[in-house]
């Protein structure tokens, strides 16, 4: 892991600038990792045309799963809905600019999958939101 990245994962673990919650907000979910005990939730809201105004994250985990979500939420501001849906998973893992095995990319993913499901109005989150393309 390359330690200029890894210091960023860990102040942003320390001291997110995205923490908190939105009320009240457009866009509310939250979900879980099971396999690390990551949970996440993201309070969104827009402006009136339908871009990011404000973003938050609640929730606890590993250091992964939380700096990825403060990291997300500062990518999205003054974002449209659509360029939300074309996320992809390649956009968070050059957000965090390491290389993850299969079970930290599940912390690293999760709250692009939150995002996504609250996005997409789904009332369930799967892992095709954050795998295709
Ligand atoms: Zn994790």
């Amino acid at each position: 892991m390359d330690d200029l990245y890894r210091e960023i994962i860990i102040e942003r673990y320390k001291n997110p600038l995205f923490r908190g919650e939105l009320e009240p907000c457009d866009i509310r979910f939250e979900d879980e990792n099971p396999l690390c005990g990551d949970h996440i939730r993201i309070d969104v809201r827009l402006d009136e045309t339908g871009h990011v105004k404000e973003a938050a994250f609640s929730g606890h985990g590993c250091a992964i799963s939380q700096a990825s979500a403060d990291l997300l939420l500062e990518s999205i501001i003054g974002k449209s809905i659509e360029e939300i849906k074309s996320l992809s998973k390649e956009d968070v893992i050059d957000l965090l600019g390491i290389d993850l095995g299969p079970v930290r990319l599940k912390c690293a993913l999760l709250s692009l999958k939150v995002l996504k499901a609250g996005v997409y109005g789904l009332g369930v989150a799967h892992d095709e939101l954050v795998e295709g393309h």
